[in-house]
């Protein structure tokens, strides 16, 4: 018999292929926290024998679900402030409460909270973007999550930098560098939006990324006001601006990207940016409703996003995956866009892909680290199954995620972290309110 670390044997299995494959009692081999083999059952048990067996009888296994934006330490501001326009929110809000609360002790305990929210929710990989990414690389490597940590870029003084070019070089040295050979952590650039850094800066990132050669993430057509903003300080539109700048390309990933006419779209497609939409963010600053289906019939490869927990107020992929695919038959006025597998391939596979992770995870294949969840098909809103995929993205939710597993390592048993002390972040997490209101 061949030998394995661990054997996951489940009623169905997801494994997001070309041919929307839904596999039925298979088992997935894993070994140094690599899938090895995705076999039958009945032949796994005669094939292999493991150190761990983990029978799932009611049960689907998919890849982990990506997170491709979001705040994480900002989670400590969950429902602090939820009925107000984006820029009203950001200025009147989010930006005082950070200007006296930022620092490494805030970044840990939210990202700390954060991370336990998203491994218990299914989701094994997050891209981040805030002040102090080097204590956020920190709490992902510790926590064992898989992240892409992007160093914030900013013109203007705060508790992290006093300035882009600050910003940069720390982002340079306490991220990329620290974690270029990490197994879980990596690392990108992250400018807030173009009506938030000058050209300057802007082009003393391109100039740092290009040798680095880090991808960059950025707040991207958002919302209406962003627009005319821009048209104001720049004279035209973002999309626009970064192209002129030598900064619309394939290591951008453009968040949200919601208002976008034909030509943007376009522009977007040949240029090769990926784009991380965010629903419930866009629903509840009243942005609006990005056109996926568009973007994806332009070639646009798009993955699912949470953004913050003060303005979704959940970390939850698979609640945005659900609404990811209302949206798009309402936006496309066709009741057969964004099948569910599409919204699954969405929330795994091209997640990966829009994050550059495609070759490593996203789907559950020979040879890809073992991020693999488990979701349980038993409870009466999911029952009966007449298909696992219908199942997970229209009818079950995250409280159904019963098994985690992230480069192999169990994270999550039956609906319990493992190996991560909960309540030690809870307690602390607690003691925000206060401190933040006083
Ligand atoms: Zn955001």
């Amino acid at each position: 018999m061949d030998v394995c670390d661990t054997l996951i044997s489940a009623r169905w299995c997801v494994p997001v292929d070309h041919a929307d494959t839904v596999l039925e009692h298979h088992s997935i081999a894993i070994s140094d926290g690599r899938i090895i083999d995705v076999l039958p059952s009945d032949a796994a048990r005669t094939r292999y024998r493991s150190d761990r067996d983990c029978d799932l009888p009611t049960h689907v296994l998919l890849p982990g679900l990506v997170n491709t934006h979001t705040h994480a330490a900002m989670t400590l501001f969950r429902g602090i402030a939820d009925d107000l326009p984006l820029e009203a929110w950001l200025r009147d809000v989010i930006w005082p409460l950070e200007s006296r609360s930022v620092g490494p002790e805030m970044v840990r305990d939210g990202t700390r909270l954060a991370i336990a929210e998203m491994i218990l929710a299914g989701c094994t990989t997050y891209s981040d973007q805030y002040f102090f990414p080097e204590i956020s690389a920190e709490c992902a490597a510790d926590m064992h999550m898989r992240a892409v940590i992007g160093t914030p870029v900013i013109d203007f003084a705060t508790p992290w930098a006093n300035d882009a070019s600050e910003c940069l070089r720390k982002g340079a040295d306490l991220v990329h560098d620290r974690y270029a050979d990490h197994a879980l952590v990596s690392s990108c650039f992250a400018p807030h939006s173009t009506i938030s850094v000058s050209n300057d800066s802007l082009s003393e990132l391109r100039v740092m990324a290009d040798q680095l050669d880090a991808p960059i993430q950025m707040h991207l057509h958002e919302s209406t006001a962003e627009l005319e903003t821009s048209i104001q300080q720049c004279g035209n539109q973002p999309i626009q601006h970064l192209d002129d700048l030598g900064l619309l390309n394939s290591s951008l990933l453009a968040v949200h990207a919601v208002h976008l006419n034909d030509v943007e779209i376009d522009q977007l497609a040949e240029a090769g940016v990926c784009v991380s939409h965010c629903p419930t963010s866009n629903l509840k600053l009243a942005d609006g409703i990005a056109p996926v289906t568009r973007l994806q019939q332009a070639g646009v490869t798009v993955g699912l996003g949470s953004d913050s927990a003060a303005s979704n107020n959940r970390l939850d992929i698979m609640a945005e995956m659900r609404l990811a695919t209302l949206l798009a038959r309402v936006d496309a006025n066709d009741a057969t866009a964004m099948p569910a597998a599409a919204a699954v391939r969405m929330a795994t596979l091209d997640g990966a892909a829009a994050l550059g992770l495609q070759s490593s995870i996203g789907s559950l294949e020979v040879g890809k680290r073992a991020d693999i969840i488990a979701v349980d098909l038993s409870p009466p809103r999911s029952q009966p199954v007449y298909d696992a995929v219908s199942q997970l993205v229209h009818a079950a939710g995250a409280s159904q995620v019963s098994d985690v597993w992230i480069d192999g390592r169990q994270q999550v048993t039956k609906g319990e972290l493992t190996g991560i002390d909960l309540n030690d972040i809870l307690r602390r997490a607690h003691e925000w309110p206060e401190r933040l209101q006083q």
